[in-house]
């Protein structure tokens, strides 16, 4: 991503109180012009909040949100060049398809034939044309959300807002909104900021993913530096599956951490920003960075015995009690069983990393 981009959203130290609750903790991120950006985190963790800051809906009890470099404290949200896309798709029963999405263009002073005629394109660009004339009832839930999606791109906001609206759907029908709200956004080039507390979604749609817990902003980056550098145990362990363990920094040299387990096994990784020698802190190792032999193969192999197989379609999961520490997840995907070991239940075993695989965190 690069510096010199046009911010689209600039959150500068906001804080959303609701009487005594803090919803917000002083919250910072930019947000870039053409981006796919999402908010992901927990129930609760503050995302629509946020979202609703942004739209104008809450007022931001500290620190301010500029728009394309205008402050927007005091613009109503109808004023705002930004647009929602609510979960319960919001479309009015008793009008047509084409009037639901022209509806807004009207409201905001277009003739009633210029809004037919963008509303017509806008059902153009979601491919409903055919269903024009229909009432929304008559449409499936999939559709009505493309209804609602057309609805709030029509009036051509420089900012579209979507808080979880695929959660009502299906999840076949699901991933392939997915990859067309993704489609959406590229062919308009309209800024997207997404809620989702569904990780695996976050990750196939975003340009950048802010995760959030708690009211607070626990790592901002691209959906390949969240999974692979996750920044702290809440990232590492909400993002996809990880393997955690417990380990002392013995030594920092040339970028390289020199730690070791419980039982005084070593092992070497990068060092990471904000842990020093002498901490004791976690460390995440993903699955499919992990593979099994009959024999150590380096200093950081861990012994073990495997406890289950676990066969999901694509891969093996195979779950093994390691000698210290927790239990274990290695995964073997199905194309590569004919380099990498599966053993048996039962079988005396050592887990190895890839190189760079083990990743020290913060906290
Ligand atoms: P979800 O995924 O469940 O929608 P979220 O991350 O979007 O969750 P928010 O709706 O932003 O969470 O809520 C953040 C916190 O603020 C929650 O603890 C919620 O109970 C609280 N909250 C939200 N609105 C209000 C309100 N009007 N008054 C008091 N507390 C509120």
């Amino acid at each position: 991503m690069k510096a010199d981009r046009t911010i689209a959203i600039d959150v500068c130290n906001a804080v959303k109180r609701y009487g005594d609750f803090t919803a917000l903790k002083t919250i910072s991120l930019s947000i870039y012009d053409n981006e796919f950006f999402t908010l992901l985190g927990p129930s609760g963790c503050g995302k629509t909040t946020l979202l609703r800051m942004i739209a104008g809906f809450e007022d931001v009890t500290e620190g301010e949100i500029f728009l394309y470099g205008d402050e927007i404290e005091t613009l109503p949200p109808h004023q705002r060049p930004v647009n929602t896309v609510f979960q319960n798709y919001a479309l009015f029963p008793h009008m047509t398809i084409l009037d639901n999405v022209g509806f807004g263009l009207e409201m905001r002073g277009k003739s009633k034939s210029e809004a037919r005629q963008r509303a017509g394109e806008m059902l153009e660009l979601v491919q409903l044309s055919q269903f024009a004339a229909r009432k929304p009832s008559q449409l499936s839930g999939g559709q009505q959300q493309r209804v609602a999606l057309a609805r709030a791109l029509a009036p051509q906001p420089k900012v579209l807002l979507l808080d979880e609206p695929l959660s009502a759907l299906d999840l076949k029908l699901r991933k392939a909104m997915q990859l067309e709200l993704k489609h959406l956004q590229r062919e308009t080039g309209i800024t997207f900021i997404f809620v989702t507390h569904d990780q695996e979604e976050a990750l196939t749609m975003s340009d950048r993913i802010a995760v959030m817990s708690a009211g607070e902003l626990q790592q901002l980056g691209a959906p390949t530096d969240i999974y692979e550098r996750p920044r702290n145990m809440f990232v590492a362990d909400f993002i996809g599956e990880t393997n955690l363990l417990e380990v002392s920094v013995d030594q920092i040299t040339d970028g390289r951490a020199i730690c070791h387990l419980g039982g005084g096994h070593e092992l070497t990784c990068n060092a990471v920003e904000g842990v020093g020698a002498g901490s004791r802190v976690h460390m995440s190792i993903r699955p499919e960075r992990l593979y099994m032999s009959g024999e150590p193969e380096k200093d950081g192999s861990l012994h073990g015995r495997v406890k289950e197989n676990i066969f999901v379609g694509t891969d093996i999961s195979t779950i093994v009690a390691l000698d210290e520490g927790p239990d274990f997840i290695v995964r073997t995907s199905n194309s590569d069983r004919g380099n990498k070991r599966i053993f048996e239940p039962g079988a005396d075993m050592f887990v190895n990393m890839e190189l760079g695989a083990a990743r020290l965190l913060v906290d």
